[in-house]
């Protein structure tokens, strides 16, 4: 497949915005692809050549895509710009300019995959002297063979916004209809095949989860059938989606979701990593899957002396540490760490962290997920060393009635923890998704994490910052508006400020008007706020009464912020709630 036929593929996608129909349109896609162009095309499908695991981006701001355009259809970057902010969209403004010129020298060579997969891939290794005129050459390179559509989905792929509302999950599902017998050009499921297919669908969604790998998963089914698909395991190197946890109001919410006897554990107020140890390298990677072991010797110091396996991979929280009281300390005390990367070794001595182990998913070239979650606990408390300020297992007990629960939730919140979790003892490890195997009982109202979909230019000593954030909530593939964020962000200085917002803003405005402006939904922001009411003025149909701003939640991906029925459900539960303080 060239190039030229993806980008049609794009276009139908684009211009589809029923679900079912792009499952249908990206299943066609999967069915004609050959072996050697798959790789390439389920990473340009996500709208990105680099794994997810990579810290690889191809870091190209809108202002460097308009130089290469203007370089390549003589057009100066003054009129690029001005029709930029008029349509608010640089795929487009690319795919006009080329229109209008294609008579010209453009059109030189056709694009294969593996060219713009290749110039795309090279954008990232360009740093320091000449990275600039080097990124503009390859992407110039490109941009004069395309033609109008190409060069319209070439800008989204540098800037990394494709806008075909294509996720995982479609890809998920169009892989289900590719060997399932679904009528896709309506979408229907026949009924009688139902059971069938929502178990294959959860097979490929479990497969995936554990190797984060559509075309493994792809290219199993095509050679061993679904059956294959259970013989995927996780592998030691490569991040698998953790298990995450559902919120309940009160213990006895908890005990009836879980039973009794269960495990609780300190819901600690960190940062969650995945620990890997594949025999040779030690890897440590967040939430999102992002490499973060640069960031973290002295974690990967403790483990490799202490913990002593063949191979291993573990579920844990990376927590701060003050060293002279020996107190934890909140999340947003260390939330740097996470992305600094030089002068790291004043880091670890100013924040000190800890690493707190809650499960174990592989040890000794064998797969856990599968053990119940009392007999990976059993064997964790065996493995995982303790040395005081640096390595532990998380403190947890198994409960036997719900009066013991609730001390041990007492106890965590005077420790200043964030709650308790209350696990299922005979669940196993259920990767990615909020099955019920986890409850979380934290005291109150539950912060929300939205994303920033506008926001406003300040006034009088803020008049260059960004300053007041209108925040949304996700429904499908929709954002439905929640409630605009003015305050909680300082000024200037450390913690989280509006000069900092207003710097990761910036590039991801798409339109201005007036002193707002709309920007692309990427900045997650959790938000507490004192209540939730109906409300006229957004288009979720609530609105949050004095919202703050808490922090940035750069560990979450956009498709776990909150949805409109956490919302609605937090709506219609408020009143009822206990709260505990
Ligand atoms: P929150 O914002 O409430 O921390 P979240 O949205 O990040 O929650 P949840 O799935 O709701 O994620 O809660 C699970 C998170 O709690 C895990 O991702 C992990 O980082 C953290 N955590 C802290 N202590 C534990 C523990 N003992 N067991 C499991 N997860 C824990």
């Amino acid at each position: 497949m060239d190039y030229l036929k993806l980008t049609q593929y794009y276009a139908r996608l684009e211009n589809s915005p029923k679900r079912l129909e792009k499952t249908g349109i990206v299943r066609e896609l999967l069915s004609l692809c050959s072996k050697r162009d798959l790789p390439l095309i389920m990473r340009l499908l996500l709208g990105k050549v680099f794994l997810q695991t990579s810290e690889e981006k191809t870091g190209v701001s809108t202002k460097l895509v308009i130089k290469a355009l203007s370089s390549v259809t003589g057009i100066s970057t003054y009129v690029i710009e001005k029709e930029w902010i008029k349509i608010g969209d640089l795929g487009i403004v690319a795919e006009k300019l080329t229109h209008e010129k294609k008579q010209s020298t453009l059109f030189s060579k056709s694009l294969t995959l593996k060219n713009v997969f290749e110039n795309i891939s090279d954008l990232s290794n360009k740093e320091g002297k000449g990275a600039v005129e080097q990124k503009i050459a390859l992407m110039k390179e490109l941009l004069s063979s395309g033609s109008p559509i190409e060069n319209k989905y070439l800008v989204r792929l540098f800037l990394e916004d494709l806008r075909i509302g294509v996720g995982e999950s479609v890809i998920r599902d169009a892989i289900v209809w590719n060997h399932h017998n679904v009528n896709y050009s309506e979408g229907k499921i026949n009924p009688e095949s139902r059971e069938k297919y929502n178990e294959m669908v959860e097979a490929v969604q479990q497969a995936y989860d554990l190797t984060n790998d559509f075309v493994l998963v792809l290219e199993t089914i095509k050679e061993k059938g679904f059956a294959g698909l259970e013989k995927l395991s996780l592998v030691p190197g490569i991040p698998i989606n953790p298990m995450l946890a559902i919120k309940a109001n009160d213990e006895k919410e908890a005990v009836d979701s879980v039973g009794l006897p269960c495990l609780i554990d300190y819901k600690l107020d960190g940062f969650r990593v995945e620990v890997h140890f594949d025999g040779k390298k030690y890897k440590l990677f967040t939430r999102k899957l992002e490499d973060v072991t640069k960031q973290f010797p002295e974690v990967v110091e403790v483990i490799k002396e202490k913990i002593k396996a063949n191979n291993y991979v573990l579920d844990a929280e990376i927590i701060g540490l003050d060293l002279k009281t020996e107190k934890h300390l909140p999340f947003q005390k260390i939330s740097q760490r996470i992305k600094r990367k030089y002068k790291i070794e004043e880091m670890i001595k100013k924040l000190p962290v800890e690493l707190q182990v809650f499960d174990l998913l592989y040890w000794n070239s064998k797969s856990l997920t599968n053990l119940t979650q009392k007999e990976r606990r059993e064997l964790l408390t065996k493995v995982i060393p303790k040395v005081k300020n640096k390595l532990t297992y998380v403190t947890g007990m198994v409960a036997k009635n719900i009066e013991e629960i609730k001390q041990f939730y007492k106890n965590a919140l005077e420790l200043g923890h964030e709650g308790i979790m209350v696990k299922n003892l005979s669940k196993h490890y259920t990767c990615g998704r909020k099955v019920g195997g986890w409850i979380k009982l934290k005291p109150t109202l539950e912060n929300l994490d939205l994303v920033i979909v506008k926001a406003e230019w300040g006034t009088g000593k803020r008049g260059s910052w960004l300053s007041s954030f209108t925040v949304a909530c996700k429904s499908g593939n929709e954002f439905y508006e929640v409630g605009k964020v003015s305050t909680g962000a300082k000024e200037k200085s450390k913690g989280l400020s509006y000069e900092e917002l207003t710097g990761l803003l910036k590039p991801l405005i798409i339109k201005e008007n007036g002193k707002e402006v709309e920007v692309h939904p990427k900045i997650i922001i959790e938000v507490a706020y004192e209540e939730i009411q109906k409300s006229n003025t957004y288009n979720s149909g609530y609105g949050l009464r004095f919202p703050r701003l808490i922090r940035l939640r750069e560990d979450k991906p956009l498709n776990e912020i909150a949805r409109i029925n956490d919302i609605k459900h937090i709506f219609e539960t408020q009143k009822s709630r206990n709260k505990i303080t």
